[in-house]
Order: C-alpha cells, then structure tokens, then sequence
C-alpha cells in the first residue's frame, strides 16, 4: 500500500519531511498544532473574506426567519432562527478527567447542534443557507420579490412553491448534508435530487423519500458521489448544485454561529478577553462547518479564541491536505488509509482546498480520534449527561483532554502565554447531531460503546 506517488513523493519522503505524518499513516492518534496560524490582525488582512461576509449571512437568515417560522415550526421558538443552546457538561468533564487521568482546567461546555431545528445537525446551519440564498435569488432575478425589505413569508405560499416547482436542487452527501438541503428545498417547492454515498445510512434516505426528494445511492465515497452529482446538474440549467468542496454560501451560512454564540455566552456572563481564553474543539469533514464557525469565532474573539478540528484517524483529509501544503491534491487514501469510520459524517477523503486554504492562518491545530474512543465516549455522554449523540458529533470531546496531556498541547498554551490563564478558561466542544438517529441504531451505538469501556 505504502508505494503510491503523491506530487511526485513517495509516502517515505513526505514522512522524512513531516514525521508527524507517520503517526498520522499508521492510523494513531496524534495532537497536532498548527505552524502556519497567522496573528489575527494579520490573518484577516491577508483573508478574502471578512466579518462584512458573516454579517450579510445573518442578515439574509433574519429575513428568512417570517418563512421558516411558518413552514417549520419548530423554529417557532426561537422566532424561526435556526440556533441550539449551550449546556455545561460538568459530569461528562468529571469522567473525561478520571478516565484519562488529566484535568481540564477552566469549564467544560456542550454545543448543542444535536437539538438544531428542522434537521438536527450541523448541517441545517450552511445547508439551509445556501438554499435560501438560492430561493431568494430566483424570486427577486424572476419579479417574485420586488426587495429584500419584503415580508419573507410570502416564501410559504403556493404562489412560490409553484414557482419554484420549475427549478431543480441537487447534492452529494455522505448523508446529513442531503437531509438540510432536501428538507428545506423540497418545502419550498424544488426538485431536489440527493447523491448519497456508500456511508449514507438507510434511515437517511427513506427520510428524504418520504418527502419527495429524489435519493440516488452511489457505491463509492464522497468525493466521487459528489463529482457525479455535479456533473449531472450541470448539463441542466435550471438545475442548481450544492456544491460541498467549493461553496462559499454554504460557508458563510455557518459563519453566523460565531455571532449568536457571543450572545449565548454573554447572556450566561462569560468572559472571553486576554485572561479569559476561549476553546473549540469541531467535527472535520470536508472542513466547511469546522472551517466557517472558526472564521467567524475568529471575527467575533480575534487572537482570544483558539480553535481546535477533530478528524477520525481514519479519515484526516483536512490534517494531511495542511501538513503536506498540498490541501485538495491528496485523499487519504492516497497515503494507504481506507477512509472507513464509525463516524459517518466526517467520512471525507479530500478535503476542500477552499476551506483549507482561506483557514490555514486561523486554526490553531489539530487532532485525530480512534473510532473506539467514539464509541466509548458516546456512551459515556449517554451515562454521564443523558446526551444521545451521533458518532461524528463526539470528536469534540476529548480536545480539551488532548490539550492538557499531550507535549504539543501544553507547548502550544506556554508559547500563547495561557498556561496560568487556564483556570479562566471555557472549553466548548461542538455537539454537531444526534437527534434524528432512530432509536434502534442509537442503542446499537450505546451497546457497542458499553463494550468497549468493558475492554479497559
Ligand atoms: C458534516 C458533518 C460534520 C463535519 O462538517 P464538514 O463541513 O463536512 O467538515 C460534523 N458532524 C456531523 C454530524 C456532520 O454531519
């Protein structure tokens, strides 16, 4: 296996170059700080994008919110913004520190996109954007909106879904991605049509079935479900394709977190400044989710946040496409790994060189996960906190963990000055779904996960 070329280097001459990269090869876990992290003065001076970007996509959702209350009603809550609460997890942040023998110091909080409105993951923040992004174009390019000061919740009416009836969505997915975009298109009134590859889970795809989406199942991987579903959308014109690795929409929709989080935590008055230093740890898949909420974190806290991306030791697309410098060019398989995980959600063996690139100077680093830490930790989550997670939304978890107990954790908080600063310290690991795994899969999960503490 270990023989392929790769830009011209064989495996054994990326890993004289990158010794990292042998850990990473051998599927071992490894913590991994980032060398190329700009300050964020001059990271955002060098970014195409700005906060100018976030904001625009906050503003276009708030336009939506008139639509989506009345087509989804469980937005109604939250007056049709699509947003989930933050809990402490002080019992799961008990065990993690007795399990693995090391302590997080400063709280340990949950973000609770599990509990996401309209499709329960990560997904409905940048998924649903970009859609609405899309209807709104059409209505106001074709006289259906004379402005964007209208009241959008002419969007619910047949007048729109029969217009939109005319036009076509389409997407590759391992799965969630497919479930936001055909849940909100098909609402609308579009055509969509959904690629789901190898992974994507059967429940999934009777899901989107049932509401008139059109699902069809691909035997390979992400990458080439994705490269097929675009390449059928684009010989039609009025079909639009959701494009996983090269969408700046679907970005920017999940931007937008960082701006209701810095509500969140200063309604529950917590600091984050220079002595109150703030952790997130994200789920990688093709980088676009972990990659967006960081910018926009990055926009709100500047050098004060420190953002961490969690990827299965299986599947570390976004971590080889950095360490190597050659971003979208390799897959993982490429460096001998089979790109299989428990973690369905993250399964992505190339990483999006967009995102890769535009948030290199903002990361502060990376780690990777053992899928029967996984399944340890979902159960765990479970016991400890009553929190039903699916496997790619436990990533997260032992970052904070990591960062303490590992040299290049510790390295990484001497050389920030933010070893004596940790006790004011708020960790949040990002929860990224779960709530709409049926119950049978979910005690299959746990059962799996009982198992494996068992083992030690
Ligand atoms: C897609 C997904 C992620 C990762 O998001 P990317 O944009 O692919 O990096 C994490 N968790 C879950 C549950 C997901 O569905």
């Amino acid at each position: 296996m270990k023989t392929s070329s790769i830009s011209r280097k064989s495996i054994a001459d990326w890993e004289s170059r990158f010794p990292l990269l042998k850990t990473i090869t051998s599927a071992d876990e490894v913590f991994w700080v980032n060398p190329n992290k700009e300050d964020f003065k001059k990271a955002a001076a060098k970014s195409p994008l700005s906060k100018a970007d976030v904001d625009d996509a906050d503003a276009r959702l708030a336009r939506f919110a008139a639509y989506l209350k009345i087509d989804f009603p469980d937005t109604a809550p939250t007056n049709g913004i699509i947003e989930s609460p933050i809990t402490e997890i002080s019992s799961m942040k008990n065990y993690l520190e007795q399990t693995f023998k090391t302590s997080i110091e400063g709280n340990l909080w949950l973000k609770r996109d599990d509990l996401l409105p309209i499709a329960g993951t990560i997904k409905a923040r940048g998924a649903i954007y970009e859609v609405l992004k899309h209807a709104e174009e059409l209505a106001l390019k074709h006289g259906m909106l004379s402005s964007i000061d209208e009241d959008y919740a002419v969007f619910a009416s047949d007048r729109f879904k029969n217009f939109f009836a005319n036009y076509k969505i389409a997407v590759g997915t391992t799965g969630n991605l497919g479930i936001s975009v055909g849940t909100v298109g098909a609402k609308l009134g579009f055509d969509v049509t959904v690629h789901m590859s190898v992974e994507a889970k059967q429940w999934k795809k009777d899901f989107l079935r049932s509401r008139g989406v059109t699902v069809i199942e691909h035997e390979s991987d992400f990458t080439q479900a994705v490269t097929k579903g675009r390449q059928q959308s684009k010989i039609d014109p009025t079909s639009y394709f959701v494009d996983d690795e090269h969408s700046l929409d679907l970005f920017l929709g999940y931007t937008v977190a960082a701006n209701r989080l810095k509500d969140q935590l200063s309604e529950k008055n917590i600091l984050v400044d220079a002595d109150h230093p703030l952790f997130v740890y994200l789920p990688c898949g093709i980088g676009g989710s972990p990659g967006g909420i960081t910018f926009g974190l990055k926009q709100v806290y500047g050098d004060h946040v420190h953002c961490f991306f969690a990827e299965p030791t299986h599947v570390p697309s976004m971590l080889i496409g950095l360490i190597t410098g050659e971003y979208d060019k390799v897959s993982v398989k490429d460096f001998g790994l089979d790109g299989l995980t428990v973690a369905d959600g993250l399964a992505v063996p190339r990483t999006s060189g967009f995102v890769a690139k535009v948030l290199e100077d903002f990361f502060s680093g990376a780690y990777t996960i053992d899928d029967h830490m996984t399944d340890q930790l979902l159960s765990a989550l479970i016991d400890q906190e009553q929190i039903f997670l699916e496997p790619a939304a436990l990533a997260g978890l032992p970052g904070a963990i990591r960062l303490f107990q590992t040299d290049a954790g510790k390295e990484y908080l001497a050389a920030n000055h933010l070893t004596a600063k940790m006790a004011n310290a708020t960790h949040i690991a990002w929860a990224t779904g779960g709530s709409m795994v049926p119950k049978e899969d979910m005690d299959r999960f746990y059962e799996k996960g009982r198992q494996t503490v068992n083992l030690h």
